[in-house]
Formats: C-alpha cells, sequence, structure tokens
C-alpha cells in the first residue's frame, strides 16, 4: 500500500480506512472529504524494427536495472495513446524515430501493479544514439539479442514473442499474466494457444 499522510486536496491528515460502500481501504480526508485513489500504472514501449530485419535496443543508464539491455519503454503519460507513449518513450530513451504499429503484448504484473503494453514499432530512419536514459542503443538481429542481460522479464517475453512470431510470418496479440507464483519455472500465456514461452535467463 502506498503510505500517504496528507490529503492532496487540502493538506490535513488523512486517515486509511473503507469509504462507506466501497471494497477495499482508501486514503480519505475527514476534513474535506476528498479520497486518494491509487491505480495500477501502465508501461509502454515499442520493439523498433529497421528495415534489414534488426531490432533497436538500449542498455539502461538509469536504476533499476542499470546496465541491462531493453527495448525502449516507460510510463505511460496522461492525455496520450499507447502507441504515442511508445513513440514518446522511443525516442526519449534512444533519439529513433519510429511509427508504432500494431500491438504485440499486454502483460500484467499484478504484484507491482504495472500493465506493460508493447506494440511493434518500424524506424523511419536509421538514426539513434545514447541518451541520459540508455548509455548504448544498438541494433541487433535475433542472435545477437543479449539474452542473459535483459532488464525485465516482460522485456524478455515481449521479445520472445516478436521473434517467435515474426518467424511464422503471422503477428498476434500476446496476453500474459506475470504473476509472482508463476515467474518460475512456468509462465502461462492466455488467449493465443501458444505454448508457454521460454525461460528468462534471469
Ligand atoms: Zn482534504
Amino acid at each position: 500500500m502506498t503510505e500517504v499522510l496528507f490529503c492532496n486536496a487540502c493538506g490535513s491528515r488523512v486517515e486509511h480506512r473503507m469509504p462507506e460502500g466501497d471494497h477495499l481501504p482508501r486514503h480519505l480526508c475527514p476534513s474535506c472529504g476528498h479520497i486518494q485513489y491509487f491505480n495500477p500504472r501502465v508501461i509502454v514501449g515499442c520493439i523498433p524494427e529497421w528495415e534489414d530485419g534488426r531490432v533497436l535496443m538500449c542498455k539502461r543508464n538509469i536504476e533499476p536495472r542499470f546496465g541491462l539491455w531493453t527495448f525502449p519503454a516507460g510510463f505511460m503519460e496522461l492525455g496520450e495513446t499507447t502507441a504515442q507513449g511508445a513513440a514518446r518513450e522511443t525516442h526519449e530513451e534512444s533519439g529513433a524515430d519510429v511509427e508504432v504499429g500494431q500491438m504485440l503484448a499486454v502483460i500484467n504484473v499484478p504484484h507491482v501493479s504495472q500493465v506493460y503494453i508493447v506494440h511493434r514499432g518500424r524506424m523511419r530512419s536509421p538514426h539513434h544514439g545514447p541518451t541520459p536514459e540508455s548509455s548504448q542503443t544498438r541494433l541487433m538481429t535475433e542472435a545477437e539479442i543479449p539474452w542473459d542481460q535483459i532488464s525485465f522479464p516482460t522485456v524478455h517475453h515481449s521479445l520472445r514473442f516478436y521473434f517467435a512470431d515474426r518467424a511464422r510470418g503471422r503477428f498476434e496479440v500476446h496476453t500474459l499474466d506475470l504473476t509472482r507464483q508463476l515467474r518460475q519455472p512456468s509462465n502461462r500465456e492466455v488467449g493465443t494457444g501458444d505454448p508457454p514461452p521460454r525461460q528468462p535467463a534471469e
């Protein structure tokens, strides 16, 4: 539970209790009646592909998972679509200009209250390079992906989905519940009828 002491409407000390008619305890202000709700966060990203089939990977220059590799992804901002967010994050993390395409994966990570939404992306130009968020950016073939140095299981699974779909010539929207209990040794993929993805090497 997020620890909140003061009302963000009037600054009074809040109480943590169940409002009448609700089903969960909330942060409730006894002075002005304001209720502060906390909801899951959405992380948007894309797997940017250059015209030779290589994909753009970024080496994280920030915590958490400093020094590990990811495709561009980050917290969705208010007022944007998932595709707009993925394009923005791609530019912020790699300087690349992408046309964001079809959704590839929706991954629930309930123990950290996050939902990952990953799109495919097409790079409009070969330009990319380091940024404050990425110490290196590199176009990689599937064989060059550093599977043992991937930042998060969500990134790992999304890349597996991407390369598996590409190999068979048909892309789908994959859904995965990455629950703590299911992270090892097997993850349950829902809805596509595919075999479970291979294990993350972390
Ligand atoms: Zn208040």
